[in-house]
């Protein structure tokens, strides 16, 4: 037998890993499941080119067994197991991917952060076990070798008898201590819950030995014996690896409820399976109402990030921009790695892709369900239109060619919302600008006195209800190149030679404008004579950019 230390760094992270909060250390089992999973994997493809070996479907299975009295846990896979070489690199180093997340980590309070959130590979065993006893044999080898440790400083290997190819992992449990119960992972149904949530969708069946209760054979009527059942826990094809054909919109919504994301029904599904240059399945939803918390400093974006069908992440921020943060849902990729922290999934190259892939997706369901749908977009518009409009407004206009298309605003020709594209292919022929006017409320709006003039051409005018309105449309600049104005603003003149007013009607009059000046002394800058009104005696305008609106706007906003 042989006895070797641990690296130092790898020390340093079985320390981190024991100390974890307690609600992280149930990823020890996906962990195990998902490196069960991959030499599964391995075996077939193995099989593929390698006559001496046959893959036998049903022979493929990932065994769970909980011994209560014993307290171990055990895990049996038909992988392509570890020679004695590969056991002492693979087990007594950490894994390559998962180190690095550890480096940059220089707190442990981050530390947790990483062990709930990501892969941290098979140490993470240590969080449960006080001594993790691994038998394997490779199909490459005739020897199977018995790998064990306690976790704290080093660990044994030495030869073993193991009939099959394949890996056995046995973990003794830790004794509860004052603090910490461990007992719950000896429990079948919390192992089961375990693996029903982040290995749900591995390829291969999870078996579990299960005790149930049974009606006794030759027994009194209600009598039970308790028997032992193998029973497959998980569900092995996720519905986003499924084809869309074979889906119904139901399924989509079982889906929606079963994963929690909202407790409406999604007023739309957008399916993707791309297989381009990243290749991801991705389920996402519109829902149909706002959440009670989404215009909240609470409320959380994020999809739902699986690496090869196991989770990952459960809210991954950068794969929406804000404006969508609305959107529900989950994305599956075979590109990304399990052992990735989330720094560094910040700037994966593949991350990003998907990240822009799926807005263009969004916003292109977006413009259909607008053109085909409208009643179904309105709806949409209601619950989550004013983040669009912030969408517009954050970033300077960066999003302009995004959102655009999607905003909705009333109209003084129309009786529901119009778009801005509905807006243009109205335009009256000698008429440059779109024309919006902005208030409280459409009632309040249509009494404005300044609409009058430029209803009276015939122009629609847009109706800004919401105090966002303004500042992103002045954020788009133009629509279509045509430039939007208030109706309310100094400058706009509707004919070329509409001077505001011409030298002699100044001087005429000069002395009623002095006087109202100064009895408005404190509330106007200045009192001028208009051409603009017609059954209105007088309006109120802003000089320059910003108009009396947006001035309220800003005046309510908190410093
Ligand atoms: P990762 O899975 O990211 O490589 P792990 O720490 O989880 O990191 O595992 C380290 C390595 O140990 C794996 O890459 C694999 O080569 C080997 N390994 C772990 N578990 C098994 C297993 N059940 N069967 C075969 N090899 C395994
Ligand atoms: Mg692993």
């Amino acid at each position: 037998m042989e006895k070797k230390q641990f690296q130092a760094e790898s020390k340093r992270l079985l320390e981190m890993m024991i100390n974890s909060i307690y609600t992280q250390k149930e990823i020890f089992l996906r962990e195990l499941i998902s490196n069960s999973s991959d030499a599964i994997d391995k075996l077939y493809y193995r099989a593929l080119t390698d006559d001496a070996i046959s893959f036998e479907q049903d022979q493929y299975a990932i065994h769970i067994t909980a011994d209560k009295e014993k307290r171990t846990l055990t895990l049996i896979d038909t992988g392509i197991g570890m020679t004695k070489e590969e056991l002492e690199n693979n087990l007594g180093t950490i894994a390559k991917s998962g180190s690095l997340a550890f480096k940059k980590t220089n707190e442990i309070k981050d530390g947790h952060d990483i062990i709930g959130q990501f892969g941290v590979g098979f140490y993470s065993a240590f969080m449960v076990a006080d001594m993790v006893t691994v038998n394997s044999k490779s199909v490459d080898a005739d020897t199977a070798y018995k790998w064990q440790s306690d976790g704290s400083d080093g660990y044994t290997i030495e030869e073993t008898v193991k009939d099959t190819p394949g890996t056995e992992i046995t973990l003794h449990i830790k004794e509860n201590t004052e603090d910490e119960s461990f007992d719950e992972f000896l429990e079948d149904y919390r192992l089961k819950a375990i693996v029903k949530k982040y290995s749900d969708f591995i390829r291969f069946p999870i078996k579990m030995d299960v005790s149930t209760f049974k009606p006794k054979e030759g027994g009194e009527e209600g009598e039970t014996e308790e028997v032992q059942e193998i029973q497959t826990i998980n569900s092995m094809v996720p519905i986003w690896r499924k084809n869309k054909s074979e889906l119904t919109k139901e399924d989509y919504e079982q889906f929606y409820q079963d994963k929690r994301y909202g407790f409406d029904k999604p007023l739309e599904h957008i399916h993707l399976s791309v297989d381009g240059a990243v290749r991801y399945n991705s389920i996402l939803f519109i829902p149909e109402n706002t959440p009670f918390d989404f215009y909240s400093k609470e409320y959380e974006k994020g999809l739902e990030l699986y690496a090869n069908g196991v989770l990952i992440m459960e809210k991954c921020a950068d794969l929406l921009p804000d404006f969508f943060s609305f959107v529900k849902g989950m994305v599956d990729s075979e590109d990304l790695s399990l052992n990735i922290s989330r720094e560094m999934l910040q700037h994966d190259r593949q991350l990003k892709l998907i990240a822009k892939n799926i807005q263009s997706k969004i916003k292109s369901q977006l413009q259909t369900l607008l053109k085909n749908q409208r009643e179904a977009y309105e709806t949409f518009y209601q619950s989550f239109g004013r983040q669009l409009k912030f969408g517009v407004y954050n970033d300077y206009g960066a999003n302009k060619k995004v959102l655009e298309d999607l905003l909705l605003f009333h109209s003084s020709t129309e009786k529901g919302l119009v778009s801005l594209s509905e807006y243009v292919s109205r335009m009256k022929e000698d008429q440059s600008y779109i024309y919006y006017a902005t208030g409280e409320s459409v009632e309040r709006i249509e009494k404005l006195p300044q609409t009058e003039i430029v209803a009276d051409k015939g122009y629609e005018i847009l109706y800004f209800t919401e105090d966002v309105d303004e500042f992103a449309i002045k954020m788009l600049q133009s629509y279509q190149e045509k430039e939007f104005q208030s109706v309310s603003s100094a400058d706009l003149k509707m004919d070329e030679d509409d001077t505001e007013e011409s030298e002699e009607e100044k001087d005429a009059n000069k002395a009623l404008f002095e006087t109202m000046k100064s009895v408005l002394s404190g509330k106007v800058k200045d009192v001028r004579l208009s051409k603009r009104l017609k059954t209105h005696p007088v309006f109120l305008t802003a000089e320059g950019e910003v108009t009396i609106e947006m001035e309220k706007v800003l005046q309510a906003m908190p410093d």
